[in-house]
């Protein structure tokens, strides 16, 4: 059984600063949108990278999110699902080595409260409802 413990640092910007994408669903896109004040189809247009079946945000060549800023996340109240979720992603709760690899990055793995398994493992089928193609059924 791994123990988790989690408590998001003040300050810290690491999870939006790691390679890889940010996934967006349909209403995390609708969210950002009217947070900027802007259409769903203008935010697509300029943020968005959509196929058959995901959408991510487009990344600046900088930075790893167009979001990210040195004060944190500009969206911060309206931020993807995926943003609002970690670091509770199934293949980061569901195995100890997945965990330990986010606590190599994440200052907040390993402080504050004891988290239930319970608790865990329902906010990452949160992650696995919102994001169909990332997570097939086996
Ligand atoms: S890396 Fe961890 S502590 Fe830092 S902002 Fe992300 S979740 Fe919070
Ligand atoms: S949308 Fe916000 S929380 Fe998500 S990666 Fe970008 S800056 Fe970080």
């Amino acid at each position: 059984m791994i123990e988790l413990r989690f408590e998001c640092q003040r300050g810290c910007i690491a999870c939006c600063d790691q390679d890889g994408w940010v996934y967006i669903t349909e209403d995390d896109l609708r969210k950002a949108a009217n947070f900027l004040g802007m259409t769903p189809g203008a935010f697509e247009k300029r943020y968005v990278y959509r196929t058959a079946k995901r959408m991510r945000l487009r990344k600046p060549p900088e930075k790893q999110c167009p979001f990210l800023n040195e004060n944190g996340c500009s969206i911060h109240p309206a931020k993807p699902t995926q943003c609002r979720l970690f670091p509770f992603w199934p293949e980061l709760v569901e195995k100890r080595s997945g965990w330990a690899t986010a606590a190599k990055f994440c200052p907040g793995i390993g402080k504050g409260e004891l988290i239930q398994i319970g608790t865990a493992v329902e906010t990452a089928s949160e992650m696995k409802s919102a994001y169909p193609a990332l997570y097939p059924e086996r």
